[in-house]
């Protein structure tokens, strides 16, 4: 046990090494400018992020969840962008290790791990997002392939990765409509290729892209799980660990906003004392704090439940909801207790602002966490 600890601190130790001499200092530029971190995604290859939490046997680093979402939370104290970069690859890759067969497997969960291969999960389309049901993606088996017809839009890694799970129909007039989804791992190829990449509020760095699939034959050998129709359970079984990952990205985002608000608030002079001991301003620290330590405790008990495997759907979406809430929150507070200066691109709290609204939308909106958590609320405790 005491080894584990041990291993577990050495790995955030050497993230925080990383973060401190190689990101940091660059993430203004980088992030101002909308440029892909190619040598800080080079560097995350190095560290095993790309395999942080595939199996061992694989190559990967098996981490928990809760060491996971530790790193996560770190990364984006620093800078949120990245941890999308490698969470959307292991999103595909969770598909692929826990659905998938052995062939499917040992094929490319090795490369997956090595950050060889990268990429990430596409199921939102122009038409459907929320409602994935409705999505217009179609595959029609020929032979031994499928050919996959359709556009998905706002997908991850979209332009710089190579590969992706993708949520397509096999049979659009199935009845329930969930019952004709399949997913299929499919390589960049001929009828395969990434559109433009998206303008966005945010969250840059990372690029968010239309991919376009004309007439794209993709082997049936890779329709994970090897039957139709299980595709949309397959997308809902990764969402636990994809909203724990968005909490905790939440935490660091939410951190990262009081730590500068604490900072300033010391600096900074009115009326002959520093703002930090203004009432007013006491106040915005106070819930601020609270805001932090309470996210971090909902994502770590989400994310224990989740290593314990027991069913944490209801609780990872409420560590998804308050945490990003809470650094919503608290990017709106750190930029008023900047005054003119959190308005200012030279202040790292504008930054924070634009990325924390991401939060609330991916992984499932936060409107739809709270139905989530009342479902699963009625059901557990029914009269
Ligand atoms: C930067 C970025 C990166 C992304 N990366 C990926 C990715 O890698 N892969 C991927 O597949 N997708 C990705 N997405 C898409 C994201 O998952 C969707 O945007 C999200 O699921 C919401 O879908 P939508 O945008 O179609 O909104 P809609 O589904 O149209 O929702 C619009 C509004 O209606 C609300 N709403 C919808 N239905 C209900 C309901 N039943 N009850 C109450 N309220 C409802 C929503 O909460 C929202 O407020 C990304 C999005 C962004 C912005």
């Amino acid at each position: 046990m005491k080894r584990e600890r041990d291993t577990d601190q050495q790995i955030l130790e050497a993230i925080d090494r990383w973060l401190e001499r190689q990101v940091a200092g660059k993430v203004a530029r980088l992030e101002h400018d909308d440029v892909y971190p190619a040598e800080m995604v080079g560097q995350m290859t190095k560290l095993g992020l790309f395999g942080a939490t595939i199996g061992p046997q694989y190559g990967g680093l098996g981490l928990p969840a809760e060491l996971y979402a530790r790193i996560v939370a770190r990364i984006s104290e620093v800078w949120m962008s990245l941890t999308g970069i490698f969470n959307s690859h292991l999103m595909m890759s969770l598909l692929v290790e826990k659905f998938g067969d052995k062939k499917l497997k040992t094929r490319y969960l090795p490369k997956f791990a090595a950050g060889e291969i990268r990429g990430g999960l596409a199921l939102t389309e122009p038409n459907a997002g929320t409602d994935l049901q409705a999505i217009r993606m179609q595959a029609v088996k020929e032979g031994d392939h499928y050919v996959l017809n359709g556009t998905k839009t706002w997908i991850s890694n979209g332009i710089h990765g190579a590969c992706f799970a993708v949520l397509a129909k096999t049979d659009p007039n199935a009845d329930p409509r969930h019952k004709g989804m399949s997913m299929f791992l499919c390589e960049k190829g001929p009828g395969f290729s990434a559109g433009r990449k998206l303008e966005k509020l945010g969250y840059k760095g990372i690029d968010s892209a239309e991919l376009v699939f004309q007439d794209y034959r993709v082997p049936a050998a890779n329709l994970i799980g090897g039957e139709e129709g299980r595709g949309f359970q397959q997308a809902v079984a990764g969402l636990e660990l994809g909203r724990i990952n968005v909490a905790a990205r939440g935490v660091g985002v939410a951190a990262a906003a009081l730590a500068e608000a604490l900072r300033y608030s010391q600096q900074r002079e009115t009326f002959g004392k520093p703002i930090c001991e203004h009432q007013a301003i006491q106040l915005k620290l106070g819930e601020m704090a609270t805001r932090v330590e309470a996210a971090r405790l909902l994502v770590r008990n989400a994310a224990e439940m989740y290593d314990r495997g027991e069913r944490c759907d209801m609780e990872a979406g409420m560590a998804k909801y308050f945490a990003s809430e809470a650094a919503f929150e608290n990017a709106h507070e750190a930029m008023r207790i900047h005054g003119g200066y959190g308005y200012s691109k030279e202040f790292a709290v504008e930054r924070l602002y634009r990325d924390a609204p991401l939060l609330c939308i991916g992984e499932g909106t936060n409107e739809m966490q709270r139905i989530i958590i009342a479902r699963q609320l009625i059901r557990r405790n029914p009269i």
